[in-house]
């Protein structure tokens, strides 16, 4: 079976794999990090975005409310991807047809069930 996408479409370029190491190593260039460097380049270490909390790596990466919506619409992806993932399988192995409205309506269902998971 051919693909149409290359074997490399998702490798991570130099730059995302420079900024995992930076983070892993806590050593990303957060405001926090480049402030208690060379104050006299930032005026602050706050958050450039928020301007409410120092933006120190867990602020950087998670915090809210600037990064929450763009994990959200990631969790969001990522429920569309596996529900198309387990409706595509389950043509192979259930012999179940697929059908765009119905997996569609399953992701509704599962992002509605991950959202009430993660409110409770
Ligand atoms: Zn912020």
């Amino acid at each position: 079976m051919a693909y149409d996408m290359p074997a490399t479409a998702f490798s991570p370029s130099f730059a995302i794999c420079s900024l995992w190491w930076e983070i892993l190593w806590e050593r990303v260039s957060t405001a926090e990090f480049v402030f208690n460097r060379t104050s006299s380049f930032l005026p602050s270490p706050n958050c450039p975005l928020c301007l409410s909390a120092v933006d120190y790596l867990q602020h950087f990466v998670f915090s809210r409310p600037c990064k929450f919506p763009v994990w959200t619409l990631i969790a969001i992806a990522s429920i569309t991807v596996h529900t198309i993932w387990r409706a595509r399988w389950a043509v192979v192995f259930d012999n179940s047809p697929f059908f765009p409205n119905v997996v569609a309506a399953k992701v509704v269902t599962a992002i509605h069930r991950s959202h009430d998971l993660n409110s409770t």
